[in-house]
């Protein structure tokens, strides 16, 4: 704990991954841990993680870094939280973001601009920005992140480390401030497979309190790993994923991953996912519409930002959110509320709905076919912040990532090399059947 806050010390002026940093408390609880002596029992006694901003932790202000929600103070923690504390970690921060999960570079935040810490000139990716930088930077162990259409694969890739989005229900969503929440997963971000294979060993299972946790067996991730090859392991390769619009540098990286998995024993099978083109439209409508709803909660009544001065009821609500969310979250409940309203339903939420059923039987037809999927994570590697993206150039970057969430399956990013260019991280994204998190797993740190 005490390397960790050093690092954080040293490196936070530049990178700013954190909005809070619980110095003395994760101290005083080390050295309470330490006096009793290592317990075996919890098997992350005394590892310090980082939570993003949008985790309840009890006692500690959780702002999804938007004004709105500024100085909340929740009184729970998340389960996944509880679960990680039962472990042993020591939470030592709380990770900055994309307002409300809604980004994918974390310039979005109503805060500050977090910075890739391979490069302060570029962006760590997003939504779950901070969460990557503060892993990269070695201020923590590991950190948790929420993926609702890439916020964890995105920052793992840009900032080469290894992020992990479960299968929609495997991690409890109890006490995680919705955004999509059809779409939203909790999930680990590390620096080895390991360490998110031990992270997701810990938090995975039912949860009463989340009815959407599935009550399906956790298995052994940890005793999945150490394969030596890849005999018998079948590889999809969609030609969706490996056609144009890839930078060549991030085309080389994977293509020598690929190349790896082969002389590892891999066989490649080529295959379609014909309806990636669509993929972007049907996520931003559902998660739009999905987050217009989930956000009505923030009026300014029963918790976060209220304007005082406002002298009736609708004056107070409006006022009181058009002061407390940030340009992007604004654009997108107004999007939101218009694809719900009656006489679009049908053209624009309805459509959607009916196009995600697709794309999900889609992914079950390719997984007759293959074990996994690999793909890029992102076209490109991290861009510079200076480069400003217009919304809908950032919504286009997100064209691999959104599929496993429409189709709640899981996904990952493994760190695989550095562009030749840019000298900046790639991520392999690797994609598999509902459940499949151990296989996933073990193939991924066979080719780390
Ligand atoms: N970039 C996507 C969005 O803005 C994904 C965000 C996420 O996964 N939370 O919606």
């Amino acid at each position: 704990v005490k390397n960790c806050l050093g690092r954080i010390e040293t490196t936070e002026p530049q990178v700013k991954a954190l909005i809070t940093v619980l110095g003395e408390d994760a101290l005083k609880q080390a050295e309470a841990m330490d006096a009793d002596g290592p317990d075996a029992s919890r098997p992350l006694w005394g590892v310090p993680i980082v939570l993003k901003d949008l985790l309840a932790a009890k006692g500690t202000k959780t702002t999804c870094a938007s004004k709105i929600l500024e100085n909340f103070v929740p009184f729970y923690d998340a389960t996944a939280v509880v679960k990680l504390k039962e472990a042993g970690a020591i939470i030592i921060g709380k990770a900055n973001m994309d307002e409300f999960a809604m980004g994918s570079t974390t310039e979005n935040s109503a805060f500050m601009t977090t910075r890739n810490p391979w490069d302060n000139e570029r962006v760590p990716g997003g939504s779950s920005g901070g969460s990557g930088a503060t892993v990269a930077a070695g201020q923590c162990f590991g950190a948790l992140g929420t993926d609702t259409g890439g916020s964890i694969r995105t920052p793992a890739s840009f900032c080469g480390i290894v992020g992990l989005k479960p299968t929609y229900g495997r991690i409890s969503r109890f006490g995680l401030i919705a955004y999509g929440s059809s779409l939203d997963q909790i999930g680990p971000m590390a620096r080895s497979v390991e360490d998110a294979a031990r992270m997701l060993q810990v938090m995975a299972g039912y949860d009463p309190k989340d009815s959407t946790s599935v009550d399906v067996d956790v298995p052994d991730y940890l005793a999945a790993l150490g394969r030596e090859n890849l005999d018998g392991v079948k590889i999809g390769l969609p030609k969706e994923y490996w056609g144009e619009g890839l930078d060549e540098e991030v085309e080389v990286a994977l293509k020598a991953a690929i190349a790896k998995a082969e002389q590892l024993g891999a066989t490649m099978v080529p295959l379609s996912l014909s309806l990636t083109d669509y993929a972007i439209a049907t996520y931003y409508i559902i998660a739009m519409a999905e987050a217009s709803s989930n956000l009505s909660r923030f009026d300014g009544v029963r918790f976060g930002h209220r304007n005082k001065d406002a002298e009736e009821l609708i004056d107070m609500y409006t006022s009181s959110r058009t002061e407390g969310f940030g340009d992007e979250v604004q654009r997108r409940i107004i999007m939101g509320t218009y694809v719900l309203s009656s006489g679009y339903y049908d053209a624009y939420y309805n459509k959607a709905a009916k196009v995600r059923r697709l794309l999900r039987e889609d992914f079950e037809k390719a997984f007759e076919q293959c074990d996994l999927i690999a793909g890029p994570v992102l076209p490109t590697v991290a861009p510079k912040v200076e480069d400003e993206m217009t919304p809908l150039q950032m919504y286009l970057i997100d064209i691999f990532t959104v599929s496993a969430n429409l189709a709640g399956i899981p996904g990952m990013s493994l760190p695989v090399g550095l562009g030749k260019d840019s000298g900046m991280p790639v991520g392999l994204q690797l994609m598999g059947p509902a459940f499949s998190e151990a296989d996933m797993l073990s193939v991924a740190e066979c080719l780390e």
